[in-house]
């Protein structure tokens, strides 16, 4: 008689679903890679953990979120059809509508069908002699294919700061990258914001409109840029429609992957007036094109400091209070930490229901059932916002229990800091690919056109195996260990490697300080991947040989 581990372990074998690829993640990446697979008519199944497509779309419903790309560059590009049939409202779409178009993407391409919602996955395990690998989900479903692609994120795996008392806080609490979906009613409620990032900005002004009174509780202020977001006209779009491939292919040459004019002087080159006016003009056109304005900015801590100078002028002659303006001024490198962009963030610093509490000095003590403590003082408050963003590049995949060749664990790997051949495969890892992973250019530049190429790449990475009938892939040390020292080269001149930001994992305790982003540049990214290509798929392990396809 079998025993009930070996009953188990056999029902557990027969109920395992087999298929050519498994993605993890229906975001904008995921979305792409099945649309890929399928074209290439393979079985492909994409396991989310949310409810819907969209990723960050999906996840991210607090009030005021929205792109800080401009929606008719943050947007696919590989299909021209959708480019034209596709309408954006706003400059800058608002999470509702980009969830709309991640929506109307999967209904279009009928992608739903092969999506299984509801199933975070806990575990990958590679299996040498199989060359397989099986991915199992936290109710204990198991998937298996020689294939898998992780399409986790960059900024999905949420920071919950480790503030103590944070669990006995009487009302809600909740992070802004894990929003409810009904929405979230502050009328005449005391709110306090924690953490004054990205999402914290966008959110801070809409927050204020509604609250009784709101808190704000800031570690480090950020520099933010005006958005000036409008409604886009009509004649505008019809135009970028009418000339959507050279908008898309001049992106492509530019190191951000977005299209816009870079001033090629040196800040410190012109005259003071001459650079106030360029300033002054990146500011009146908003968005995070002023770091464009001059061409050193971010490579210069001299010249650097003129625009950094100008947007705290910018802080003082709005904020009308000049403690609150000091305490809101930024003293770091701009755009060190990526630069944020909102709609009247500073001035919301004016209202009477909004008080800052500067916690640079004294951390906050402790939450309590009532309130936040700092500062030596006891803040009473309804609700709690965490606006403390993402462990970054590496959280989402080192919350999945990764195993390699001979069970090594990928947390282990990567225990010093993330090492990877091109943010694309990890050496000991065979067939297991990252979608926009740490050592590509990911978060640095548009993340869209980012996705899309590292897709193609994986896409017909896979092609090529099947065609040669090759059953492995995976980077070789040495090819690895030069891409990560070039990683970590091409970051030393860039003012971008020397602060405290969430790039070199600053915000999340006891994460290894290492500058996880390629900054080389999205056209040299591009190049090398493409010669690595031409040259053989040159510094990866390929073999062994089965019978081609
Ligand atoms: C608020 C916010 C605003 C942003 N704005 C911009 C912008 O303006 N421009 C820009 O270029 N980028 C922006 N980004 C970055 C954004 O993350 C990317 O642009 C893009 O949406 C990433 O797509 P993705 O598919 O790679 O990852 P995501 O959209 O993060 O999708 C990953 C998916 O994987 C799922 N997943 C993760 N782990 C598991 C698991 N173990 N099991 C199952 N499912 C799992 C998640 O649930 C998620 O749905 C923003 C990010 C945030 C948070």
């Amino acid at each position: 008689m079998q025993s009930p581990r070996t009953q188990l372990s056999q029902a557990a074998t027969s109920a395992r679903q087999d298929y050519d690829v498994l993605v993890v993640g229906a975001g904008f990446a995921g979305m792409y890679m099945l649309y890929r697979l399928r074209r290439l008519g393979l079985r492909a199944r994409v396991l989310e953990a949310g409810d819907g497509v969209g990723g960050t779309w999906y996840w991210n419903r607090y009030p005021g979120a929205r792109c800080d790309v401009e929606s008719v560059q943050y947007s696919y590009q590989f299909s021209p059809e959708l480019e034209q049939e596709w309408t954006w409202s706003e400059r800058y779409a608002t999470q509702p509508e980009i969830l709309r178009y991640a929506n109307h993407v999967s209904e279009r391409f009928d992608l739903r069908r092969d999506i299984q919602f509801g199933t975070r996955v806990v575990s990958a395990v590679y299996d040498d002699a199989a060359a397989r690998w099986t991915l199992t989900t936290g109710t204990g479903e198991s998937f298996a294919a020689p294939f898998c692609v992780m399409a986790t994120g960059c900024l999905s795996a949420t920071n919950r700061p480790r503030i103590p008392g944070l669990d006995d806080f009487d009302g809600p609490v909740h992070h802004t990258g894990e929003w409810p979906h009904e929405g979230v009613d502050f009328s005449g409620q005391r709110v306090g914001v924690i953490g004054t990032g990205s999402s914290a900005i966008q959110s801070i002004p809409v927050i204020a409109q509604q609250a009784g009174h709101l808190y704000v509780f800031q570690r480090t202020p950020h520099y933010t840029v005006p958005a000036h977001n409008a409604p886009l006209a009509p004649d505008y779009v019809r135009a970028i429609k009418a000339e959507y491939r050279s908008l898309r292919a001049r992106a492509k040459q530019m190191f951000s992957g977005i299209d816009f004019r870079i001033n090629p002087s040196s800040a410190l080159a012109v005259d003071a007036q001459t650079r106030e006016r360029e300033y002054e003009s990146r500011w009146e056109y908003g968005g995070t094109t002023f770091m464009g304005a001059f061409s050193d900015l971010l490579f210069d801590r001299d010249s650097n400091e003129t625009a950094a100078e100008f947007v705290r002028g910018k802080i003082r002659s709005i904020v009308r209070d000049p403690k609150v303006a000091h305490a809101l001024s930024p003293r770091d490198i701009i755009g060190c930490k990526r630069l944020c962009v909102d709609t009247d963030y500073y001035a919301t610093f004016n209202r009477p229901n909004v008080t800052l509490v500067d916690v640079t000095e004294a951390p906050i003590e402790r939450i309590t059932p009532a309130g936040v403590r700092a500062d030596g003082r006891d803040y009473a408050l309804d609700a709690l916002v965490l606006a403390t963003g993402f462990d970054a590049m590496t959280g989402a995949l080192n919350r999945i229990d990764i195993r390699g060749q001979g069970g090594r664990a990928l947390k282990d790997k990567w225990r010093e800091g993330p090492k990877s051949y091109l943010g694309l495969m990890v050496a000991g890892f065979p067939n297991l690919f990252t979608v926009t992973g740490p050592g590509s250019p990911s978060v640095l530049t548009n993340m869209l056109p980012s996705i899309e190429q590292h897709v193609d790449w994986i896409a017909d990475c896979i092609e090529y195996l099947r065609v040669r009938g090759i059953a492995r892939i995976e980077p070789t040390v040495e090819a690895q260990e030069a891409w990560v020292e070039h990683v970590r080269e091409v970051a030393g001149p860039n003012l971008r490697s020397v602060c405290s930001s969430w790039y070199i994992g600053a915000n999340v305790p006891g994460k290894p300080r290492v500058f996880m982003p390629y900054i080389g540049g999205f056209p040299q990214y591009v190049a090398r991947c493409e010669e690595i290509v031409a040259a053989g798929y040159a510094g990866f392990d390929l073999g062994p040989s089965r019978a081609p396809r």
